[in-house]
């Protein structure tokens, strides 16, 4: 809100609140959704770095305007649809090692909770009910726009007014106001809920007010989503909050920059995204696009090609290699240990992470056993899985190592013949290889 870094004060003493923005199932994402959840993930993983609990909500859109017309038009039931994309969702937060929030809202379960809050912006006039729907009145709604740093005085020309205008739904008062009930209609097919102002279907910015606020209270620490929810999502998610509780909804915004591609936003609509499984067919694992991520700070707004994401591969295959072939019983180094905490304490700054990771690889000062402790503590909230990678220390040739990781990458992309065609290119050279515990491990054959 400030558009500035603020020291982060909790509500109550280590503990955090937060919620995410969460993805809208009617398809799978692309990559530059995954951004943001990545995002997400490493703010929860610093926070209980520094020995914080969080309490980390995350909704799924399961009813919205996108995920009925997909139902729609494949002809199967909503909750059909959304709950394939759903479960394809998590699959994808998995092969990104993103830690599951604890509360996952769909909006389809927290109906009642849309429903009592839109009744409580009726009762205190904030909202009007008009013909297609419900819709709250900016002009009711106390700094409305502060987020997004709207300029109300310039009306309804602008691009924004414009574009409701045009849209649809001219029996708004205002062309700003907002739905936040949508009357049942011959589009929605069998898609509504009964409710005493008249059947019909909450609207998106709703159902992020009614479920973050059902799990964490009026008030909480933090909400994230990409920048593009800045305007309308989150400006009027705050509007309906805080109106109808009369209380600070969000004490801080996190939104990540885009993932763009030749400059543009990647987006469906522009049809210019890739999706994970594009990456494992072009032999980039999950874990090393998650990698290439934290090499840019979240703000700023980072360019996808796949060279970018394979030279990051390269650097990330070389660092897990290292670790793997340095001893165990190290301990963890203070000196680096502290920079590193004032690096991802300072507005989660990843890239400097990363890099201090790599002084550390070259340090001669340090001892490999201390390199390898060191890095694998700095991963709980890199989350790039380093310990399940690791393998035994024994002499294992250079090429033979190649083999095993290329040999890993295809295991995380789930493409078992050319695995299984690896495995027998080690056992060929006498070597053998073996996963266990999640880690895979070399050893040489007798
Ligand atoms: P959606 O499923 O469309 O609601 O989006 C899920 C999340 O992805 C939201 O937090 C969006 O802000 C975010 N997002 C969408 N496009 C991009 C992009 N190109 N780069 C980064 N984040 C994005
Ligand atoms: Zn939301």
């Amino acid at each position: 809100m400030s558009r500035s870094k603020e020291l982060f004060k909790p509500i109550n003493k280590s503990e955090v609140t937060m919620y995410n923005c969460g993805p809208t199932v009617y398809d799978t994402p692309h990559i530059g959704n995954y951004r943001t959840f990545v995002l997400n993930d490493l703010i929860r993983r610093t926070f209980e770095y520094n020995d914080y609990e969080v309490t980390q909500v995350m909704n799924i859109t399961d009813v919205d305007d996108k995920t009925i017309r997909r139902s729609r038009a494949e002809n199967v039931k909503l909750s059909t649809l959304t709950k394939k994309y759903e479960d394809l969702f998590f699959q994808g937060l998995t092969s990104l090692n993103i830690l599951k929030p604890q509360n996952i809202t769909r909006a389809t379960e927290y109906i009642s909770a849309m429903i009592e809050l839109v009744q409580s912006l009726l009762d205190n006039r904030v909202a009007y009910k008009a013909k297609a729907g419900i819709y709250v009145s900016i002009d009711k709604v106390k700094n409305y726009g502060a987020l997004a740093c709207l300029d109300l005085s310039k009306d309804s020309n602008d691009e924004h007014g414009q574009e409701r205008i045009s849209n649809d739904e001219y029996d708004k008062e205002n062309p700003r106001d907002f739905a936040v009930w949508k009357f049942r209609n011959e589009d929605d097919g069998d898609v509504f809920w009964p409710a005493s102002f008249g059947e019909g279907r909450p609207g998106w910015h709703i159902e992020c007010s009614a479920m973050s606020m059902k799990i964490l209270g009026p008030t909480m620490d933090i909400h994230t989503g990409g920048s593009d929810l800045i305007f309308p999502h989150h400006t009027n998610e705050i509007a309906q909050s805080e109106s109808a509780t009369g209380k600070p909804f969000v004490h801080y915004w996190i939104h990540g920059g885009f993932m763009n591609v030749n400059g543009d936003k990647m987006s469906k609509s522009k049809n210019n995204f890739s999706k994970l499984e594009e990456l494992s067919g072009s032999d980039v694992s999950p874990i090393a696009f998650r990698y290439w991520l934290l090499t840019a700070h979240y703000r700023t707004q980072i360019n996808f090609t796949f060279e970018a994401v394979k030279a990051a591969q390269n650097a990330f295959l070389k660092l897990a290699a290292n670790i793997s072939e340095y001893p165990e019983g190290g301990v963890i180094s203070a000196d680096y240990k502290e920079k590193f905490i004032k690096y991802i304490n300072d507005d989660f700054d990843m890239p400097r992470a990363v890099a201090l990771v790599w002084d550390l690889m070259k340090d001669s000062g340090v001892s490999n056993d201390n390199k390898r402790a060191t890095v694998l503590d700095f991963d709980k909230v890199f989350g790039l899985g380093l310990s399940k990678l690791v393998k035994e220390s024994v002499e294992i040739p250079q090429n033979i190592k190649a083999l095993a990781d290329a040999r890993e990458i295809a295991r995380q992309n789930k493409d078992w013949t050319k695995a299984d065609e690896l495995r027998k290119q080690i056992e060929q050279a006498g070597y053998d290889v073996s996963d266990k515990d999640g880690a895979y491990k070399i050893t040489k054959k007798n």
